[in-house]
């Protein structure tokens, strides 16, 4: 299949792209694209690696996700690693570089945030998200890309890299939190983590990085989640929070899930943070008393705050965060490389699956 859109191609020939429809379940297709535009960056990327997220689920049964302008077709993909093929003379990346893209571009307003490369923090929604929304991903064998919005890798994380991403996710997460401590006196001991998925498990590290200790609470109660937390030397638990007796400063919230986040939420700490990652599908009505989680949330001085996307800021963050991590923890996270060939195994769940990421080029991917 050609997709029908694309930009002028560059190069003369085609490359292999995993796109879809947006809002059209099972039109996912593994296309002939042109190669890209370079009015997309002066940057040529070769693609390594792209990893799978809940967002790519979403976009894949056709629930959410944009197409660019004038196209019906969306390429796929925003959490990348790639090997740099041509840059600028004297640029910040060089060819043979390890790098990743930065998923959101500001707004061509721009607002007040993204003005001043605050894009995670759009005022006005014009943004776009590469793989996500009106702008095409990273899930194709090269991609283009500016200076401004490639992250170098360490090379010494080869593969791994491709967890930067949603490192940058939490990255973020962990310096709303942060900022919103230092409200008042804020000497955070305790941390909960809702969710033992890649996100949920970042989010312990960076914990554990900050000489917290760390709780992770999860659906499973056996398995590699389990492993992982108390490999990172953090406590797992399963079960309802209102049985652990725990009452922690700071909560990172990673399951969208209503139960799971009001529970959270009536259970922290005196002047506690915490902060929402996960994104609820809604429509699931529960009964709970609103007035007793307002009075102990004003009466505690209790802040909750939503976080979405990564600038610039939080993607360094989250590069220094993964160089200082054990590889072989973090290798373990990722639980199954799939060929872009065989690219719709990775889009079927297993129970112990923790990262799937499709191998763009799995005979020339970076040691792991
Ligand atoms: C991505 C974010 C993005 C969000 C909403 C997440 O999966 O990691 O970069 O902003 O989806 O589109």
């Amino acid at each position: 299949m050609k997709d029908e859109g694309g930009a002028a191609k560059e190069k003369g020939g085609l490359m292999k792209a995993l796109s879809v429809v947006p809002l059209q379940a099972g039109s996912a297709a593994l296309c002939d694209v042109d190669e890209p535009p370079v009015s997309d960056g002066p940057i040529l990327v070769e693609t390594l690696a792209v990893g799978i997220c809940g967002t790519d689920i979403e976009i894949l049964s056709g629930a959410y996700g944009w197409s660019p302008p004038g196209r019906s077709r969306l390429v796929l993909g925003h959490e990348s690693l790639g090997r740099v093929l041509e840059a600028p003379d004297n640029g910040p990346v060089a060819p043979g570089d390890l790098v990743v893209g930065i998923v959101r571009r500001p707004d061509p307003v721009p607002c007040s945030s993204c003005a001043v490369l605050e894009w995670d923090f759009c005022r006005n929604g014009q943004y776009t998200e590469r793989g996500i929304k009106e702008h095409d991903g990273y899930l194709s064998e090269r991609y283009r890309i500016t200076a401004d919005f490639v992250v170098k890798v360490d090379p010494q994380l080869g593969v791994l890299g491709v967890l930067l991403e949603p490192t940058s996710v939490v990255a973020k997460a962990w310096e709303e939190v942060d900022r919103i401590g230092a409200r008042a006196h804020w000497e955070p001991r305790t941390v909960l983590v809702t969710g033992a998925g890649p996100i949920g498990l970042l989010a312990a590290l960076l914990g554990v990085q900050r000489g917290l200790e760390v709780h992770v609470l999860d659906r499973m109660s056996e398995g590699i989640k389990p492993d992982l937390v108390r490999a990172l030397g953090a406590r797992y638990h399963s079960g309802r929070i209102g049985d652990l007796g725990l009452h922690p400063d700071v909560i990172i919230e990673c399951t969208g899930v209503s139960s799971v986040l009001l529970d959270a939420m009536s259970n922290i700490g005196v002047g506690g943070v915490m902060c929402l990652t996960g994104v609820s599908s809604g429509g699931h009505e529960i009964s709970f008393d609103e007035g007793a989680l307002n009075r102990s949330m004003v009466l505690e001085n209790v802040a909750v705050v939503g976080s979405v996307n990564a600038n610039r800021r939080h993607y360094e963050a989250a590069a220094s965060a993964l160089a200082a991590a054990d590889p072989d923890w973090l290798s373990r996270l990722i639980t199954r490389r799939v060929p872009l060939t065989a690219w719709s195994e990775a889009l079927t769940r297993h129970d112990d699956d923790v990262k799937v990421i499709i191998e763009v080029q799995p005979s020339t991917a970076a040691a792991s």
